[in-house]
């Protein structure tokens, strides 16, 4: 499996460009993410030393155990899962450089009194749920404006943009209607002239989406299975963890 990465990466290239040429975009626009839940740091590193350097986790629990193995080999860490309050710490102590999973108040609020604690920043998207799944995290688009809004009063978290996982689906002209609603929420956003809040990025597209994903404004697309291969849990198990 691991002699796929390589091809795999080099595939993914080429639909992220021509992607971006259909759509009329500049393929420099659109980041690489690579979603590495369940996949080694060996096998991380293959990915890493080919120049695919931005890579992000769902688990803080993952994120801890790949560490040592990683941090010889330069490279940028997101997170994308449901965070716990209680994690805050491990969140600032593993390097993040953005968490692309807030929506909640009351998390936004203990970031930020850590972060001016220990006299840092942090990068942040909103994530929303576009899908309307009541298993999905993520604020509700009607709730985005005005959380949009409250955060932005916490001058350590640096808003960059929203994040969505859109509906699971294999219909793409449904996931697409996500794709659609998170860029129209953006434009709204954009429109508010939020002092300090930033609106340039859009992470949304995976394995199966990513060229809607792009048509729709993407600039960060997520990516793991078409990547690393079939993972073991089914994605229920780090989407849904102990929804609250
Ligand atoms: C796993 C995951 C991805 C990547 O999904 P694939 O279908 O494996 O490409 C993207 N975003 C999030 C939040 C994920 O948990």
């Amino acid at each position: 499996m691991d002699e796929n990465i390589l091809k795999n990466l080099a595939n993914i290239q080429k639909r992220i460009h021509d992607a971006c040429i259909k759509a009329g975009r500049n393929p420099d626009e659109v980041k690489l993410l690579l979603a590495t839940k369940t996949v080694s740091p060996q096998r991380i590193e293959i990915a890493l030393h080919a120049g695919y350097t931005l890579i992000a986790e769902n688990k803080i629990q993952e994120l801890k155990e790949k560490f040592d193995g990683l941090k010889d080999v330069p490279h940028t860490n997101h997170f994308i899962g449901h965070l716990q309050t209680n994690k805050i710490k491990d969140v600032l102590k593993y390097n993040v450089a953005c968490i692309q999973s807030l929506d909640r108040l009351d998390l936004a609020e203990k970031l930020h009194l850590r972060l001016q604690a220990v006299n840092k920043t942090m990068e942040v998207l909103i994530q929303v749920n576009t899908s309307n799944e009541e298993s999905k995290f993520g604020l509700n688009p009607a709730q985005v404006l005005a959380f949009v809004q409250q955060v932005a009063v916490f001058k350590t978290l640096k808003i960059k943009g929203l994040m969505t996982i859109g509906l699971f689906s294999n219909e793409t002209e449904k996931v697409r209607i996500c794709f659609q609603l998170l860029k129209n929420i953006q434009q709204q956003i954009i429109a508010l002239n939020i002092p300090q809040v930033q609106m340039h990025e859009l992470s949304m597209g995976m394995s199966n989406d990513l060229e809607a994903a792009i048509e729709e404004g993407a600039t960060i697309i997520r990516v793991g299975t078409a990547v690393f291969g079939q993972r073991f849990y089914p994605d229920s198990f780090y989407w849904n963890e102990n929804k609250t």
